[in-house]
């Protein structure tokens, strides 16, 4: 049995504030009801076992999500209250920093449910290269998704200071630099430069991620999947970009 399967308990005991609007939450124990009164909706997760399954939860909140449907998963007191036990998130989300772009809400997710790690453009540092690895070495995280978005600010700005020729101020060049090959590998093609250079750097990520020695191994064992995947600001849709 694996990890995931002994400690996810995900019996959130969510009800739908769109779909069963006035019930009230109840425990798993409740008798079925013979009255009028509604019964009241218990949504009990098969646990995450490896990541197609974690894939599909992703996509399946971010449905939700994007259709206005968002179940505020596993934002209870109880929920809170379960993972001060101990946390078995189902996937890393390696995103960028945008503040229009918050992982749960836009997988409609909760506590404990989403490693997740930000940065600018989703530029890679041994900090965020470490706690990657943690996820999957310590946590045995089956779903490591790099997660790029549409109007990024961090891949417009590298763009304008390449073009222009301009240095960056303090630390930002870092980043520039991390997002630049994306820029170069894109130049000449046909299209927005800007989406072009956002999808290139989600693809160069996760090629860069496949190639850490940890996460490769775990590839290799069949633990590990890395994806890429881009979010529309205006349809809230994530769709996987590297499969
Ligand atoms: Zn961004």
């Amino acid at each position: 049995m694996t990890k995931h399967a002994k400690l996810s308990r995900r019996n959130f005991l969510q009800a739908s504030s769109v779909a069963v609007a006035g019930v009230a939450l109840t425990a798993c124990s409740a008798p079925p009801t013979t009255s009028a009164t509604p019964t009241p909706i218990l949504m009990v997760e098969v646990p995450v076992t490896n990541a197609d399954e974690a894939l599909t939860r992703l996509l399946e909140g971010n449905q939700r999500y994007a259709a206005n449907k968002s179940l505020d998963v596993n934002e209870s007191v109880a929920r809170r209250t379960e993972v001060a036990q101990g946390q078995d998130p189902f996937a890393t989300i390696f995103s960028c920093v945008d503040s229009r772009v918050p992982p749960e809400l836009i997988f409609d997710r909760g506590l404990g449910d989403l490693f997740v790690i930000r940065t600018a453009g989703h530029v890679i540092d041994r900090a965020v290269l470490g706690s990657l690895e943690f996820g999957v070495a310590e946590l045995q995280i089956p779903l490591l998704m790099v997660l790029g978005h549409d109007k990024c600010g961090a891949v417009k700005a590298t763009i304008e200071l390449i073009e222009r020729n301009t240095t960056a101020e303090a630390n930002i060049g870092w980043l520039v630099e991390g997002i630049r090959p994306a820029l170069e590998q894109v130049k000449g093609q046909a299209g927005d430069e800007l989406d072009n250079t956002v999808k290139a750097n989600i693809e160069l990520t996760v090629k860069h991620l496949r190639d850490s020695e940890l996460l490769a191994h775990a590839i290799a064992q069949g633990k590990l999947k890395i994806i890429g995947a881009y979010y529309d600001l205006h349809t809230g849709i994530v769709a996987v970009t590297v499969p």
